[in-house]
Order: C-alpha cells, then structure tokens, then sequence
C-alpha cells in the first residue's frame, strides 16, 4: 500500500483484487442455506384469517336461514304448520321463528289450507305486498290442487293459479316433518340465485358504460 502526499490510501490492484476475492468468499460462506422468505408468515395467516367464498354464496346463506313466513293460513293444514313451530320440531333452527303479521317484512308465505275464490284477491295481495325476493310454499292438498275440495265452485284449485308456487308439500296435512322437508327444498333453490342474474351481461353493460 502505498501512502501519497495528502495522507489518501492509494490500494494497488492486487490489494483490491485480494480484498474483493475475501469479500467474495465470506458471502459464499454465509449462502450455503436459502434465506428463507421474511413474509413465509402471511401464508399462515391467511389460511387461518380469510374464508375465500363468493358473494352469491354469503347472501345465499343468509337468506336460507332468515326466512321471515307471512301469516295465511285459511285452513286445517295450519295447525300443521303451528306443530311445525313448536318447541319439538322447532322452526326457529332456521331461522323461521319470526312470524309477520305484515307482508311487508316477509318473504316467504306458506299457504296452509284450502282457498276460496272469495279469498283469493286478499291472498293475491298479500303476495303482492311482499317484498322482492319472495317465494310461496303450496302446503297441502288443498293448496297444491284444491284438494278433496276440488270440484267445489267455490274453491281455488291450487294456488298456483293466483300466485307462483316454489315447493310443494303434499300430504292432508303433511306432517311437520314434511314441511320442513319441503323448507330444505326452498333453501336448496335459494342457494342457486345469483346476486347478479346475469353477471356475463351485466359486466359487458359495465364496458360499455
Ligand atoms: S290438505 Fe287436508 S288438512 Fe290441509 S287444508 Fe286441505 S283438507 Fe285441510
């Protein structure tokens, strides 16, 4: 090494080369191992923090088990239905427990019993009165087809010539465990509706703005 008239270390060129080499060697020494990601951490995280799920998935379930039923039951299938409600089958494990006297706040009706023409515009307008999205369930005999009432003029045969009908539940009365059979066919169909009905269109609208 050499020392020059204002007191700098001018190295030589086998110095630096000598010293680079130690450099080099010290590095390759300390990198046998792969340093190990400082992030690796996240990943756990996020498969103990985040539930990956679409939104369909997230309303779909929320409207299963938050069915609010509006009050219509003209006839004997209802005491089916209060069974139904009762502490030993227990609606309320889906959510059911809340009975509207309005058809504002429902969603879904269950029509239990026999209809009569005379009623069928109140009925059609508690089904309008509700709001969207709403679904029927046709509770009965009566309520499927008019029953052994069916020839009656008097009678409607079925609701679903005044309202849709989603599920029907046959049986004079179907049992409790019937219905919430056909309750588990509505949560099925339920899951099946998109947010968006039409999401392909429904962006292509987006684009074009
Ligand atoms: S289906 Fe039978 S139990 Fe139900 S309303 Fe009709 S007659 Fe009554």
């Amino acid at each position: 090494m050499e020392v020059s008239s204002d007191r700098e270390y001018i190295y030589t060129s086998s110095e630096l080369d000598q010293q680079e080499g130690q450099l080099i060697e010290e590095i390759k020494a300390s990198a046998r191992e792969a340093i190990p990601d400082p992030d690796a951490w996240l990943d756990e995280e996020i498969k103990r923090n985040i539930l990956l799920t679409t939104v369909d998935a997230v309303v779909g379930w929320g409207r299963r088990y938050s069915l609010w039923p509006a009050v219509c039951f003209p006839a004997c299938c209802a005491f089916e239905f209060i069974a139904a409600e009762g502490p030993r089958f227990d609606l309320a494990r889906f959510g059911m427990d809340a009975m509207r006297a309005t058809p504002r706040q429902a969603d879904l009706m269950i029509t239990a019993g026999t209809l009569t023409w005379k009623m069928a515009p109140v009925v059609r307008r508690i089904y309008n009165q509700m709001p969207e999205p709403k679904w029927v369930i046709a509770m009965g005999a009566c309520a499927i087809s008019g029953g052994i009432f069916r020839s009656s003029y008097s009678v409607v045969p079925g609701y679903n010539r005044i309202i849709p009908v989603d599920v029907y539940v046959p049986g004079c009365p179907p049992r409790p465990e019937a219905l919430i059979y056909g309750i588990q066919q509505l949560h099925k169909k339920i899951n099946k509706i998109h947010v968006i009905p039409d999401l392909p269109q429904f962006l292509q609208k987006g684009k074009q703005g």
